[in-house]
């Protein structure tokens, strides 16, 4: 895949680039592993005023950059500019929070003693260069979620960003070079998928960080295996959407629009297949097709537009097989199913209501990556989690109840990282982030998060 912008909103190639060569990346690399000797030795104040200054000149940018990413993938301009606000905010957040969420670990005197020491502890090293890998489709903030906190720690990061979106990749490595963090502490790549094994396989690189399909992340996983090295994944998913018959239904069909196409139905963390009581699905279906029918689809850039174009041609081709293999086998689409006519250039899809799926369908099993929602009538709670875990992923969930017990049940057996009980699954600084199954493992953010690419250093002395 050349390395180029593509303003999915009309096709038109803006600019494309001449990819780093092996030289360039050798310089890359070298600078990193030199950086991590000095930075990693930097108290927890130094890096939070240079990750402080990072936020203060990306809220100065947020205009730009949001343009940047609109014009380089699509998503609509209001949600870009959150992007930024959001990435800006998590700096700030780590920042203040990294020194106490490293802070060493204590047992408990009894087991120092039982341990034969006098002092014992736990510290938290970094563990050195960080090779990120990451996708267009929340081309700031997926960086910014694993660059925080991984700098915060003492390691130094490099960046592959994915191929359609080389401006917002220069612009990282630029941000944090600006706000003062010294030559080589994060640094972008700019190269292809197939030169990510070199850099993955360099005894320099400490560990890596993968964000994308599932195929990229085994290839990924299977390289730093066989080098031993730690790897963080966080692959698709195909999230379920439970509606029983106590929600508060108005709501939950608001909602239900939000989390299908928010990024224009491109995120991992969407809801994709919707999974409704059958007291109140006809209700919902209703109601749900005739919000998914009366957005907005358009200019990215307008600030009316609710969805805008997939971001590459090849997604859209995808999301339309799924959705055609669907017809083929007897799903019926109560809305969209098909590009919009008016808009002939760019790639855009209506947003789109299936129903009638059986699991023969591609889209049952498969992640939708697109405006593209599916509907399953069910007939209790059992048979709503059966439903929602016949899936190979396992990112995270929603769930609509007022009552405790179904809460209970739900957050026992829904095989998801998440449970988001009466509203949408969303990330937060404060709150792990990853799934089970295929949708990847380890996590993001948090403590947990921070810790990923720390050496737990037990320190015991007598
Ligand atoms: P992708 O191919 O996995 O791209 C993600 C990143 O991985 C990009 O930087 C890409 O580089 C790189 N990459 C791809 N194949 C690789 C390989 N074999 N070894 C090392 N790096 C590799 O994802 P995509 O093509 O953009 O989208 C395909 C599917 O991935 C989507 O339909 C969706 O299911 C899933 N996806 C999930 C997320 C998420 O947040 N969970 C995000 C995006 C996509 P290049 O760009 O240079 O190929």
């Amino acid at each position: 895949m050349a390395i180029a912008t593509v303003n999915p909103a009309t096709g038109e190639t803006l600019r494309t680039y001449e990819g780093h060569g092996p030289a360039e990346v050798e310089r890359r690399v070298d600078a990193a592993h030199e950086a991590f000797r000095q930075y990693r030795t930097t108290s927890f104040a130094e890096r939070a005023r240079l990750m402080k200054a990072a936020a203060a000149l990306l809220d100065e940018d947020a205009e730009d950059i949001a343009r940047t990413m609109t014009t380089e993938m699509g998503k609509p301009i209001v949600a870009a500019r959150a992007e930024a606000a959001k990435c800006a905010k998590a700096m700030r957040w780590y920042a203040e929070h990294a020194e106490a969420l490293l802070a060493d670990e204590h047992p408990t005197e009894h087991d120092v003693q039982d341990s034969g020491a006098d002092l014992a502890r736990v510290h938290y090293r970094p563990l050195g260069p960080v090779l990120a890998v990451m996708p267009w489709n929340f081309p700031l903030w997926q960086v910014i979620r694993f660059a925080a906190p991984a700098l915060m720690a003492g390691n130094t990061g490099l960046l592959k960003h994915a191929s359609n979106v080389p401006q917002t990749a220069l612009y990282l490595g630029d941000l944090f070079r600006r706000a003062g963090f010294p030559a080589g502490c994060f640094q972008t790549l700019l190269i292809g998928s197939g030169a990510v094994e070199g850099v993955l396989r360099d005894p320099r690189i400490a560990a890596a960080t993968l964000t994308g399909s599932e195929g990229a992340g085994r290839s990924v996983a299977a390289i730093a295996g066989d080098e031993v090295k730690k790897t963080v994944l966080e692959l698709g998913g195909s999230d379920p959407y439970i509606v029983m018959p106590s929600a508060d239904l108005p709501r939950a069909v608001k909602t239900a629009v939000t989390a299908r196409v928010q990024n224009n139905g491109q995120s991992c963390i969407a809801a994709k297949r919707f999974i409704v009581h059958q007291d109140v699905y006809d209700d919902f279906a209703e109601r749900f097709t005739a919000a998914m029918n009366a957005l907005t689809v358009g200019d990215p850039l307008d600030d009316d537009t609710d969805v805008g174009p997939l971001a590459t041609e090849q997604g859209r081709a995808d999301l339309e097989e799924l959705v055609d293999d669907a017809m083929a086998k007897g799903a019926t689409a109560l809305c969209g199913g098909s590009r919009p006519s008016e808009l002939p250039r760019g790639w855009f899809y209506r947003p789109t209501v299936l129903t009638g799926i059986t699991p023969q369908m591609r889209v049952h099993r498969e992640e939708t990556f697109g405006p593209v929602a599916t509907l399953y009538p069910v007939g209790d709670i059992e048979e709503a989690v059966a439903v929602a875990n016949d899936s190979p992923f396992g990112l995270s969930s929603n769930v609509w109840t007022r009552r405790d017990e179904d809460v209970a049940f739900f957050v026992r057996d829904l095989e998801a990282g998440g449970v988001f009980v009466n509203g949408m699954t969303a990330s937060h600084p404060a709150l792990p982030f990853g799934g089970v199954k295929r949708s990847g493992y380890g996590r993001e953010l948090s403590g947990h998060g921070i810790r990923e690419f720390c050496n737990a250093t037990t320190v015991w002395q007598r």
